[in-house]
């Protein structure tokens, strides 16, 4: 019984999204402040239920993971965000007004189907960089700290390095006009399902859910201990791109991480990239260094 309730619980977290944004009173839609209490709220909501229904005793909560996540969502809220809005969002609009671009049509959808366009819109762009990530070295560089994770938790979607945090922020959603209820409605629901796909929490929701929504069952078996095995469900939120675009599999990972299972400090998952220009650096030292001696 508690597994068949667990298992409905993201359905109906999304539900309960999209009742909020459609049906909250103005005061509180209009308000600034509402995304960012929802965001956190999210997050605190999935990590609470880790505690009451966990999916691995080896994925358990400690302080160090607790604090690197914190970080990593605290960073993603300010510096990654603020960055993505001035060097992307801002000129996009800007071309976008430049070129008289407008897109009036997308704000008189039904505002469903302007949730729906959110959702699609953001997740088309982050499932192709995702993509390029895993099949393109100096791309995976950056992405591999996200990898090196050797356990799944509610916020863990936020841990990486911050260029790969800032590239899969990017989309082309500015170029729209659309209700900002919808905009917010599809980012939460975004954060819910990508919540849900990276949380220690043992549930597997329905095939109405699944065949759509990326679950942890696809996401832990993205997060495979070998490369190769990493290169499937690239969907971050909509595994249904997967499906489209046959990069869909099926299965379930326990043991996460790459490599040797090591888990690198936030100094390494900031470095890591650069790792590569780093040891040519010393190596070329060494070379130099030699003849002296
Ligand atoms: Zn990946
Ligand atoms: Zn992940």
């Amino acid at each position: 019984m508690k597994q068949k309730i667990f298992n409905l619980v993201p359905p109906a977290f999304v539900a309960v999204i999209v009742a909020f944004w459609a049906f909250a009173p103005k005061a509180l839609t209009d308000n600034g402040w509402s995304i960012i209490v929802t965001s956190a709220l999210i997050t605190l909501v999935v990590l609470g239920l880790e505690f009451v229904h966990e999916r691995h005793a080896g994925w358990r909560m400690n302080w160090r993971e607790f604090f690197t996540d914190l970080f990593y969502v605290v960073l993603s809220a300010t510096v990654i965000s603020w960055t993505a809005t001035a060097l992307a969002e801002e000129p996009l609009q800007a071309v976008k007004t430049s070129l008289g671009i407008t897109t009036q049509w997308a704000m008189h959808m039904p505002w469903l189907l302007q949730v729906a366009l959110v959702v699609f819109i953001m997740e088309f762009g982050q499932y192709w960089m995702h993509r390029l990530m895993h099949n393109s070295t100096p791309f995976w560089l950056t992405h591999a700290p996200h990898h090196h994770i050797t356990q799944l938790n509610a916020a863990k979607g936020a841990v990486g390095n911050p260029i790969e945090l800032f590239l899969i922020s990017l989309s082309v959603l500015a170029l729209f006009d659309l209700s900002p209820t919808a905009l917010f409605c599809g980012f939460n629901i975004l954060n819910v399902v990508s919540t849900f796909a990276h949380a220690n929490v043992r549930s597997d929701p329905p095939l109405f859910y699944s065949f759509f929504f990326t679950t942890i069952r696809h996401h832990s078996l993205h997060h495979s201990t070998d490369y190769e095995s990493t290169r499937c469900n690239y969907g971050n939120s909509l595994i249904l791109l997967d499906r489209i675009f046959g990069t869909y599999k099926e299965g379930e990972a326990s043991v996460v991480g790459q490599d040797d299972l090591r888990r690198l400090s936030i100094r390494e998952q900031f470095l890591f990239p650069f790792q590569p220009l780093i040891e040519r650096i010393r190596a070329g030292r060494g070379e130099t260094a030699q003849p002296a001696n």
